[in-house]
């Protein structure tokens, strides 16, 4: 799928941008709803913010396709959280696979490659299992937040990125979260009584892969706690496109 650059212009998402900053979040996703339908897809790894935005969806009737990357490395209580939101909602959240078994990876590149080389154990069971999934895509919606991390400050609600420089497509991606605080999620999902990870209430802040989560200490950014011991914050799947356009 993605996007020829006649469909979404670069001057259009920076004007769309801005105006999404005032926005109202169901008048954002509505916008993609509108103008995409289900071409455009929630990745979700069952945050807080992801979480509250697709409730908004779905109360406001925007069926997008739900997807999570299933590394086959998370927590049992992410696994069940999974179950008890598709049942809390009534819809079928896809676990986009890896290509390659935890097994093989091991065989290939020897036991636990999270302890030795997250970045290729991430491109493996992360980044290229999202890349197949955002090939049948135009829009990729995130639940982002700026305050999350340093890294993550510049998320701007819409943007363009290159996808397939051989046959010129783009993809859009959309973090209608990204303005929200983290208090403010919060009292979404206590309101709008929205299932959400145990995990939470045991102390961590972000909750990823079981092998690479840790607690984070308090005062700590929330993406604190993610591969302690490595000079890594990022899994790569929010920055492979590079920079927007
Ligand atoms: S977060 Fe850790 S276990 Fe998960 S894919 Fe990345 S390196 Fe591997």
């Amino acid at each position: 799928m993605s996007l020829r650059i006649d469909e979404l212009s670069p001057t259009e998402v920076r004007q769309l941008a801005d105006s999404f900053e005032t926005a109202p979040l169901e008048e954002i996703l509505r916008w993609a709803w509108g103008r995409f339908g289900t071409n455009a897809g929630i990745g979700t790894s069952f945050q807080g913010a992801g979480l509250v935005m697709i409730d908004h969806a779905l109360k406001a009737g925007f069926k997008f396709p739900i997807f999570t990357l299933d590394t086959n490395l998370l927590f049992p209580e992410t696994y069940e959280l999974k179950s008890r939101l598709e049942a809390h909602w009534g819809i079928s959240i896809e676990g986009v696979q890896p290509s390659v078994s935890l097994a093989d990876q091991a065989r290939e590149n020897g036991p636990e490659l999270w302890k030795k080389a997250p970045d290729a154990c991430c491109t493996i069971r992360k980044v290229e299992p999202l890349q197949r999934k955002l090939s049948s895509l135009s829009v990729w919606i995130t639940g982002l937040r700026r305050q999350q991390s340093d890294t993550r400050e510049k998320t701007r609600i819409l943007e363009l990125y290159r996808f397939d420089d051989l046959r010129e497509l783009y993809i859009a991606k959309m973090n209608p979260m990204a303005n929200w605080d983290r208090d403010a999620v919060w009292a979404e999902i206590k309101s709008r009584g929205i299932p959400y990870n145990p995990l939470h209430d045991r102390g961590y802040r972000s909750i990823g892969c079981q092998p690479c989560t840790s607690l984070a200490k308090s005062g700590e950014n929330e993406r604190a706690g993610r591969w302690t011991g490595f000079d890594k914050t990022e899994c790569g799947i929010h920055t492979f496109l590079g920079a927007s356009i």
